[in-house]
């Protein structure tokens, strides 16, 4: 009997604006090609060097709408005056093909993909101190002074939702925090629940061995 298809897993990745989100996520594609990450629709305007299909899909309001009208989205929310939504079929496809995916979504995101989604894993980012958030922020220098300080602001709600997350990472330095975040993403794949899928014939061999 042919083994069955492995399924990947579901991450969802939430920290507030700033913590190093993106460059973790970025670098732990780079290191692991079992893993992807959804491009989310957003109708923020792109910040310089952000290209449209990459980051994100750029859309408009009216745009963005129609396609939450026509139930493209997984789950979407709005964070920051802006709306961010998840493509479904595509996060399916890919999960499907037995590569884990990544959302780098928010809170309210990530609650309506732990009602759906049951068996997704969920990992919290924290700054090592509200200090290195600023000057993150700041150092990225891709955000007007009112953003970043709306963004601070935001940070202490996203943060009081931490306790909701399976794990926490904290982003102080960066390839220890990658190193944390690749051990997460991996060691779901051992999980019996997936390990039983992907070797069942081994593992019926196994028990009729002992028999
Ligand atoms: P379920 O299959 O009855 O548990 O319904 P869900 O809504 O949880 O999942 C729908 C589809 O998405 C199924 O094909 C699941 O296998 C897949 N799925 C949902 N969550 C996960 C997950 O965390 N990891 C993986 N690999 N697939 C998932
Ligand atoms: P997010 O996606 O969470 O908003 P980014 O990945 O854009 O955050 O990171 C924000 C800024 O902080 C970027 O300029 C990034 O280079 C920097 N950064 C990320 N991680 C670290 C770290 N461990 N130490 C110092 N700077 C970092
Ligand atoms: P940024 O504009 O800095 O890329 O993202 C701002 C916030 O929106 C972050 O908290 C990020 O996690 C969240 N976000 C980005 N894409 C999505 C998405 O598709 N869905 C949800 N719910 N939040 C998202």
């Amino acid at each position: 009997m042919s083994e069955q298809p492995y399924l990947g897993t579901l991450f969802v990745v939430s920290a507030p604006s700033g913590a190093g989100k993106t460059s973790l996520v970025s670098q732990a594609l780079e290191r692991d090609p079992a893993l992807t990450v959804s491009v989310s629709h957003t109708t923020r305007a792109a910040r310089p060097g952000e290209q449209d299909g990459v980051n994100y899909h750029f859309v408009t309001e009216q745009e963005f709408l129609s396609l939450m009208e026509a139930g493209t989205f997984l789950e979407h929310a709005q964070v920051f005056d802006n709306y961010y939504g998840t493509s479904g079929d595509w996060v399916d496809e890919q999960l499907a093909a037995g590569l884990d995916v990544i959302l780098e979504i928010d809170w309210q995101g990530a609650q309506q993909i732990r009602r759906l989604r049951p068996h997704a894993v969920s990992v919290f980012i924290v700054p090592p101190s509200p200090e290195a958030l600023r000057e993150r922020l700041q150092g990225r220098g891709q955000d007007s002074d009112e953003v970043i300080e709306r963004r601070l602001r935001e940070a202490a709600e996203e943060c009081r939702h931490v306790a909701e997350y399976d794990y926490l990472v904290v982003n102080d330095d960066f390839e220890r925090a990658l190193d944390e975040l690749l051990v997460v993403f991996r060691a779901q794949r051992q999980c019996l629940s997936r390990q039983s899928q992907r070797h069942e014939t081994l593992l019926r061999a196994l028990s009729l061995a002992d028999q």
